[in-house]
């Protein structure tokens, strides 16, 4: 039997109240499974657990990703969402309508951001919630929507997507390369590359590069290569050792791939070749590294040997789905460097020195003329101790 009708959903959800279903308790008794019942034009699930980690600025951050599924025939706007931690009465975070418009991809697709859902249309909202410093993480998040709704005429503000938060503290890694100058391309938290990176794989949604840095290497002039941009060893990242981060396994890895010619992606690569040539190095604990785009030739374990932190695997290159020579690092909870889930990680130890507050589009720039990045230096210079180089922070590995 149907117990609810979609004339009831739709009378539910205009008039904005509660849907008292026959034979329910009134409101002056007590409490009954049926109370709070409430039929709503937008349902909402967080679809990874999210899992908080200490950033280099010394705040715990919370990245995870909201989908909302429009339920109605007719368009809705998004006009307010907040997040809360807990039991919380104060949000820890409210995104506008304009931010909600920077952050909502209908369809869960990057670079098609909209605060509007059309009919009966999904979308999926890329959340980075930055606590305040010393604050310590949430177990539990909700969220309220308000929002907007075309076939009602009317707002309406719903309740959605509770969900725990892991507790569990993130992998600890020792360094991943050498010396001084690394600079973490499109690195936590807002940056959009590989923290949006969500995939649909093999029938369901994946996004392993959340937590993914693209290492590359500054000269002392702050410039990323000199010389020819379409020759990989212009690139001061180029051939630099590759280091393993922990004690472990490598359980996957290819070799055999040429470089590409730096300056823009490759067409039409094939999704298996767009880790280039790589290592999955399995940790310990759920957690699996992948190191990608390595140089021919250079990658010298191959599946089943074991290693050692600080171990050389291999060398930087410029392989695969990579437009400049970089190391692509990302830790996951599987072998599979595409059909994981990414998980957040530490560094056991290293220096930030500097940091270019301008973003990507500066970064950008920097590859694409070859003239210097923007940094501001820290002074002194932090002392980074299990937490996770934010975006564009330049890091000396003491090594
Ligand atoms: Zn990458």
């Amino acid at each position: 039997m149907c117990l609810l009708t979609r004339t009831m959903r739709l009378a539910a959800v205009a008039a904005l109240v509660p849907l008292t279903l026959p034979g329910a308790a009134r409101a002056e008794t007590p409490a009954t499974p049926t109370q709070g019942v409430t039929l709503t034009g937008l349902v909402g699930k967080v679809l990874f657990t999210p899992q908080p980690v200490l950033g280099s600025d010394g705040r715990q951050h919370i990245v995870y990703e909201l989908q909302l599924s429009n339920v109605t025939g007719e368009r809705v706007v998004v006009k307010r969402l907040t997040l809360f931690g807990d039991d919380d009465k104060e949000p820890l975070a409210t995104l506008d309508e304009a931010e909600i418009a920077r952050r909502f991809s209908p369809a869960g697709r990057r670079g098609n951001e909209s605060a509007e859902l059309g009919a009966f249309q999904y979308g999926v909202a890329f959340l980075h919630i930055s606590l305040p410093a010393g604050r310590s993480a949430p177990r539990r998040l909700t969220h309220q929507v308000d929002a907007w709704f075309d076939q009602f005429k009317a707002d309406a503000a719903i309740q959605l997507g509770a969900a725990a938060v892991a507790t569990a503290a993130p992998p600890v890694l020792g360094p991943p390369l050498r010396g001084d100058n690394n600079i973490a391309g499109d690195g936590c938290c807002d940056s959009t590359r590989h923290v949006r990176a969500l995939l649909p794989l093999n029938g369901a949604f994946r996004l392993s590069q959340r937590f993914a840095i693209d290492w590359e290497k500054l000269g002392g002039d702050g410039r990323l290569f000199a010389g020819d941009r379409k020759l990989v060893g212009s690139y001061h990242i180029y051939g630099q050792p590759i280091l393993a981060v922990s004690d472990g396994t490598i359980v996957d890895m290819r070799g055999d791939l040429a470089d590409q010619v730096p300056g823009a992606l490759p067409d039409g690569l094939p999704v298996g070749e767009a880790d280039g040539n790589f290592a999955v190095l399995d940790m310990g604990g759920g957690a699996f590294v992948l190191y990608a785009h390595m140089k021919p030739g250079s990658v010298r374990v191959k599946i089943g040997d074991r290693v050692r932190r600080g171990d050389v695997i291999g060398a930087v290159g410029n392989t695969g789905n990579s437009s400049e020579p970089h190391l692509h690092l990302h830790v996951m909870d599987g072998p599979s460097p595409l059909l994981a889930n990414g998980l957040p990680y530490v560094f056991e130890a290293a220096t930030v020195k500097a940091i270019d507050l301008a973003g990507t589009a500066d970064f950008d720039r920097a590859a694409e003329t070859g003239s210097p990045v923007s940094l501001t230096p820290f002074v002194p210079p932090l002392a980074l101790k299990r937490a996770l180089p934010l975006d564009l922070t330049v890091v000396d590995w003491g090594n």
